[in-house]
């Protein structure tokens, strides 16, 4: 028997809006003062009325085009009901039936650098809980709530279950939290909760070789599947489903079927422990949300809202191999936080054209030095990277008798130079910058000269 893991993702982000999802509350509930961003709307009063929060919709869409998804011209909200602590009204106000987007893919390449296109199927928008912290007051173990992260807005993200290994989880995520980085609508920051994951995952046995089960989408899937909560790290995804895959492999081993269930993992056990039978929709009994009316969004809504799609980071890093001629380690590094991407254009465009070779000690000196952003402007960090770049110059007559050197040693370079290779003049300029530091171009130059008059 092959056993190929099947996963699936479920991704929360909650929304930087400037308010809470359906009142006027401020979103901030990260390290807050307990319970001072609420109301009688994200109380769940009785009679309070929810308004829906216009940019956390726009934003929604944003994200829902940017990851190829169909916009649902109507669109609306459901009540799910269930009851929890954390959640004042007994109800979440999410979308059931007709989520704002649908059927999208993002594409990664995994690890073996094989292209793998993962579908989306659906982006919806939903408001967050209340958060509980369990806590000792006068020895007395006891529970606490804290509504300021109640209502505020919340965009829920579903995959296919088209992840064959924990590599290419890690991979999507990583690129979907910098495309919301990018798109500027979340921090999409795991440590402060505001980017949280649920993985689902089956193993697959099948005789079939372990080539196929990956390339394709198994069917039947596995007839269960066990759902992961409370993960807030990176880190934990990967040992979480690190330890599901080999015990649930285990189980098939032996000829057990895991159960369908909801498991949390224990940082403190290593291990994932079970929490309930997963529910079935119908246990939400959702229902329309009588106190919001359906939405509705025309195309010219929809594409004015593809038009602020901005440059994402895999098109800004190849631009910028292509246009600074930079590595594609260093684009990378260097786009993968907007702030970062647009600190080093900048300062780019700050050059002098006779400055030019410096674009990549640029690049290298905000990558290396870990230069703090806030306190540098681009001006300052030209001035620096110059400064250090003149600092290492050496006397011309010192690089003009290097230069005499490694034309002598190396004659083989110097007549394929003069028949014409021009990759000859690189091997040489190469030779000289590994026993000095110095400017590319003026090696270049001085080479030349020198072989002319050779
Ligand atoms: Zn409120
Ligand atoms: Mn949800």
């Amino acid at each position: 028997m092959n056993y190929q893991p099947i996963i699936g993702l479920e991704v929360h982000v909650e929304l930087a809006t400037k308010s809470k999802m359906f009142c006027g509350c401020p979103v901030e509930h990260f390290g807050v003062t307990p319970n001072i961003h609420t109301c009688p709307v994200c109380l769940g009063l009785p009679g309070a009325l929810p308004v829906p929060n216009k940019k956390a919709v726009e934003w929604t869409i944003l994200l829902g085009l940017t990851l190829g998804c169909k916009v649902n011209k109507e669109s609306k909200f459901d009540r799910k009901n269930y009851f929890y602590p954390d959640l004042p009204k007994g109800y979440q106000i999410s979308q059931y039936d007709e989520p704002i987007a649908v059927d999208g893919e993002l594409r990664i390449k995994n690890y073996e650098l094989r292209d793998r296109i993962i579908r989306i199927r659906r982006v919806h928008l939903e408001e967050d809980t209340g958060k509980l912290q369990h806590a000792e007051i006068n020895s007395e173990k006891v529970s606490l709530v804290d509504f300021n992260r109640s209502g505020v807005p919340l965009v829920e993200i579903v995959t296919e279950p088209d992840f064959r290994s924990i590599e290419e989880v890690d991979i999507f995520l990583k690129k979907l939290q910098r495309i919301i980085r990018y798109l500027g609508i979340s921090g999409a920051d795991m440590e402060k909760g505001s980017m949280r994951l649920e993985p689902s995952i089956s193993i697959s046995a099948s005789r079939k070789p372990l080539q196929d089960l990956v390339l394709q989408r198994p069917s039947p899937l596995p007839p269960y599947r066990v759902e992961l909560k409370n993960i807030n790290s990176f880190r934990f995804v990967r040992k979480a489903l690190e330890y599901e895959i080999k015990r649930q492999t285990e189980m098939l081993r032996t000829g057990v079927q895991p159960l369908q269930q909801t498991r949390g993992w224990s940082e403190t056990k290593n291990e994932t422990i079970p929490q309930r039978e997963k529910e079935e929709a119908h246990d939400y009994r959702y229902f329309p949300e009588p106190d919001i009316p359906p939405m509705r969004f025309t195309s010219d809504q929809v594409s004015v809202i593809r038009d602020q799609i901005s440059e994402l980071p895999d098109a800004k890093s190849a631009r910028f191999v292509k246009q600074y001629g930079i590595t594609d380690y260093a684009a990378t590094i260097l786009t993968d936080d907007p702030a970062m991407a647009i600190h080093f254009e900048t300062a780019v465009q700050l050059l002098k054209p006779e400055q030019s070779f410096l674009v990549a000690d640029l690049a290298n000196w905000l990558i290396n030095k870990r230069v703090d952003l806030s306190g540098t402007t681009p001006a300052e960090l030209v001035i620096q990277v110059t400064k250090s770049k003149e600092a290492t110059d050496i006397d011309q007559n010192e690089l003009d008798k290097i230069i005499t050197e490694v034309v002598g040693i190396n004659k083989k370079a110097v007549t394929e130079y003069k028949l014409g290779k021009e990759p000859a003049l690189m091997f040489l300029v190469g030779q000289v910058l590994r026993k000095v530091k110095a400017d590319p171009r003026l090696v270049k130059e001085l080479l030349k000269e020198g072989l002319l008059h050779e």
